[in-house]
């Protein structure tokens, strides 16, 4: 993949007032930082423009977060390339964790912090010591840049970290917001030290991103999803996870029964629940489907 044979797609000039008032500069410092420093890079959409510059066809809302071009090609290591990009017009520079090559071969992995000191607690927890790494502060926290050894094939799975760590982690095919970047908040992504390069992973964390979750932690994380408060979801989601081996499907069967006659919309919360229970997902649907065919409910 070459970075100088993909042009980033056009990028419109701002037409909103407010995306003239700020400052197009502080993107295009922070894009050029990046690439001066061996981080490939992209634009995403900004927060001030009228419209969302993402390329999705449906924006989710989440502003100044969706890229601008299709991250995996579209992004460049050439200077010329980004002035071009975030000169002409105001984007959030972003990324393109999967495209860093670090020393020895090494891969990029952001560790993103869902508040100031959630990494550091992780580590003191197991009596470690987090590293002082490359850091860009957030509008809620940080991310962490860190180099891991290829052969590890990591990717946005948090392994033993689920239910331990307030975060997430990015590696692979993924991205993350620059510094430079402005959040929908009006937060400045901001580099907490200029010539601070990314250290390598300790091991620990390596060791505890490729080991499966424990079951407890995956069910928290289940119960812990967004489902309606005031709707019993939430204990229907419960019920299948702690399904013991030969009564899962019975329980899906149940749960699917009690959501259908309460008329909630519950089939992707039990479909992702009797997944994690160990179902296979034609039999789960199957289950779930012939579950609200009964109560009269469609799907
Ligand atoms: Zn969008």
């Amino acid at each position: 993949m070459s970075a100088n044979t993909n042009a980033p797609t056009e990028v419109r000039a701002p037409h909103d007032p407010l995306a003239r008032e700020s400052r197009p500069s502080v993107a295009l410092d922070g894009a050029l930082w990046l690439v001066r420093h061996g981080f490939p890079v992209f634009p995403c959409d900004h927060p001030q423009l009228k419209r969302c510059a993402g390329l999705h066809k449906t924006c989710d809302g989440s502003r100044g977060k969706h890229p601008a071009v299709a991250f995996t090609r579209g992004w460049t290591l050439d200077e010329r390339k980004v002035h071009e990009t975030f000169a002409r017009g105001l984007r959030n520079p972003a990324v393109a964790v999967g495209a860093c090559s670090g020393p020895n071969g090494t891969r990029l992995l952001v560790v993103d912090s869902d508040r100031p000191g959630a990494i550091e607690d992780v580590a003191s927890a197991r009596g470690e010591q987090w590293p002082a790494t490359m850091r860009v502060r957030t509008a809620k926290g940080h991310h962490d840049y860190l180099w891991y050894p290829d052969a590890l094939k990591l990717g946005n799975g948090l392994g033993q970290l689920q239910g331990q760590f307030d975060g997430d982690v990015r590696a692979g095919n993924a991205y993350v917001v620059g510094p430079g970047a402005v959040h929908a908040s009006g937060v400045l992504y901001e580099l907490e030290a200029d010539d601070r390069p990314p250290v390598l992973a300790p091991a620990w964390l390596l060791d505890a991103l490729v080991t499966k979750p424990t079951f407890a932690a995956r069910r928290t994380r289940w119960a812990n999803a967004s489902y309606p408060a005031s709707s019993g979801v939430r204990g229907l989601v419960t019920f299948v996870l702690d399904s013991p081996q030969g009564t899962r499907n019975n329980r899906l069967f149940w749960a699917a029964c009690r959501a259908a006659e309460d008329g909630q919309d519950a089939e992707d919360a039990l479909l992702s629940a009797a997944l994690q229970a160990g179902l296979s997902e034609r039999e789960a649907l199957a289950t779930i489907r012939s579950a609200y065919k009964r109560t009269g409910a469609t799907t």
